[in-house]
């Protein structure tokens, strides 16, 4: 047995693991000296090695439960930290998948040349690496997500992506305040995939980054336009989304500076929609991030509000201007009394601490003018207008009629 502790303390002589025991810890030894044997049935153990501090000792029992195939002994007083295979693959489940299929490739490779070189001096009892690896590609649908993946890249480099832009209404007057883009990708073969496919595996490998850089410089450049082409400049506002990818890149506020001046709109029209789980993971300096985009103008909306996080505190320790209520609560604003309540104490948050309300997915004339008596400043949803590409919007807002309201 090899006990629980994740700090263990083992004494000059003692046997650390034994080959041929199950094991079910790795070690990294923090303090101390150990000597690696290899034990035959005819000739006396023999040393392949030794490791230090700062190493890591019988690794192979992160993977599987196969028996130790060596034995490893304290040649000094150590100190050692376990990883338990329990604790390892809940660590890995949580990483990218990418970064999953290789790492348990690359130790089931590494068990398999053990086997071969016949260290363990019999062939074991493993099945085929082949078909272990086969097994860590379907089991986390990484074959499907490198595919898409890559296939998103390739959509960003021709560009095959399109913003479609939904109205964002004033519920005091029906008028259409500004918008918020959202990404749409048709794929050659595939045809329309939906952003709630595409943007996590976009976001878990990191392109998304390439994405959004396109999106915000589309997205102002378009409002200009719209607004050019309505006649009414420098009033109306654009919403971009963004994850915590965004955030970390080098020089993310010089790239919103850049798709602002070029866009030919002011910092004011330009919103962040980022989600609480962003700010709760906290890339390093969001907070410092924010507080740059705000100097300038640009506003911050926290996205579905209300489904994420418990606390509330991060509402004063980052500089937000805006609530944006999920959805979800809209939905039910008429099925339990609780979500109307909830809704009436975001509105009353918001109040207090100045920040804007915008309530997502209003789809009939009930919710809007619910929403309206408790308060609530604007309002998206299908019930306004459903995200539209750009020409369409043009032509939508040309013939607008502020009446949805009064209906
Ligand atoms: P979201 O940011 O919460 O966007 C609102 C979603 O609600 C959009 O779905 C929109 O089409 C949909 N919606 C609007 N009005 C209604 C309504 O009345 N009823 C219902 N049922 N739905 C409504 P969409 O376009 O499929 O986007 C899904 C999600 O994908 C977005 O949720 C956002 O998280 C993400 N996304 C979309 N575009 C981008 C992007 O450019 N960058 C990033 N990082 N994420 C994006
Ligand atoms: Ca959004
Ligand atoms: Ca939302």
């Amino acid at each position: 047995m090899e006990g629980s502790k994740a700090q263990r303390d083992f004494k000059a002589g003692d046997i650390i693991m034994r080959q041929g025991d199950k094991g079910d810890y790795a070690y990294i030894i923090e303090e101390g000296l150990v000597e690696i044997l290899i034990e035959r049935p005819d000739s006396a153990p023999q040393q392949v090695g030794t490791r230090g501090a700062g190493t890591i000792i019988g690794e192979m029992a992160i993977v599987d439960d196969a028996p130790r195939t060596a034995t490893v002994k304290a040649l000094e007083d150590c100190k050692m930290l376990a990883i338990s295979r329990d604790d390892f693959s809940q660590r890995l489940k949580s990483s990218d998948p990418v970064i999953q299929m290789i790492s348990q490739v690359i130790l089931t490779r590494y068990r398999d040349t053990l086997t071969r070189v016949e260290i363990l001096g019999s062939s074991g009892n493993h099945p085929p690496a082949e078909a272990i690896e086969r097994g860590y590609a379907a089991q986390s649908d990484v074959v499907e997500s490198v595919k898409i993946a890559n296939e998103f890249k390739t959509a960003i480099e021709n560009g095959d992506l399109e913003l479609h832009y939904q109205p964002i209404v004033d519920l005091s007057n029906g008028r259409v305040k500004g918008f918020e883009a959202l990404m749409r990708w048709t794929h050659a073969t595939e045809g329309f995939i939906s952003p709630g496919i595409f943007i996590p595996i976009a976001e878990k490998s990191g392109i998304i980054v390439e994405a959004s850089k396109w999106a915000v410089k589309e997205a102002c450049a378009a409002l200009n336009r719209i607004e050019t082409a309505l006649g009414n400049t420098g009033e109306m506002y654009m919403s971009v989304n963004f994850s915590s990818h965004d955030f970390a890149t080098h020089g993310f506020v010089d790239g919103l500076k850049g798709a602002i001046k070029n866009g030919g709109i002011r910092p004011e029209q330009l919103i962040l929609e980022i989600t609480e789980r962003l700010l709760i993971q906290q890339p390093d300096n969001a907070k410092e991030t924010l507080q740059k985009c705000r100097e300038q103008g640009i506003g911050i909306a926290i996205d579905d509000f209300g489904t994420g996080y418990s606390s509330l505190s991060y509402l004063y320790y980052f500089p937000i201007n805006i609530l944006k209520v999920d959805q979800s609560f809209v939905r039910s604003l008429f099925l339990d009394d609780k979500s109307l309540e909830l809704v009436k104490s975001i509105i009353g948050l918001g109040k207090n601490m100045d920040l804007r309300i915008i309530a997502e997915g209003v789809e009939n004339r009930e919710e809007a003018h619910l929403l309206t008596e408790i308060g609530c400043d604007t309002a998206q949803g299908y019930y306004f207008a459903r995200p539209m590409p750009e020409d369409q919007v043009i032509e939508t807002l040309s013939s607008w009629k502020a009446d949805k309201l009064t209906a």
